[in-house]
């Protein structure tokens, strides 16, 4: 491992490693201001204050996630205002990401983001 670092020019592995963490961030602040978004327009637990995602496990909450990368987009058409468009100049807002690291981003900053599954734990436990 040493002899590879001593191959490769300083500068061209610092490069490297700026471009890595640029797209991490990138990704991360789409995670993040797409459960921000998801807030929003969730339901606060009143017992809890936990914020209620209407997806039952966070598995279906991944694929919502995956579905609105695919489907949501800014466009300064009219059309966009209302619905999905197709326009050849419509840009994503949202990146794709691995499972892996959408819950990391979940856990360690949207805590309090919960899918129905966990707040009915306790009666799903009886079956
Ligand atoms: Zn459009």
């Amino acid at each position: 491992m040493y002899s590879k670092a001593y191959l490769f020019p300083q500068k061209l592995r610092y490069h490297g490693r700026t471009t890595v963490n640029r797209a991490r961030a990138k990704v991360a602040l789409s995670v993040c201001s797409w459960f921000e978004e998801r807030k929003k327009y969730s339901d606060i637990m009143p017992d809890t204050g936990f914020y209620q995602l209407t997806e039952p496990t966070r598995k279906l909450v991944k694929e919502q996630y995956d579905l609105d990368v695919d489907t949501v987009k800014a466009c300064p058409c009219e059309r966009s205002r209302s619905e999905p468009c197709d326009c050849e100049g419509a840009t994503p807002i949202y990146i794709e990401c691995s499972p892996a690291y959408f819950y990391n981003i979940w856990h360690t900053h949207f805590s309090d983001v919960r899918t129905t599954r966990k707040s009915l734990m306790q009666r799903d436990d009886q079956h």
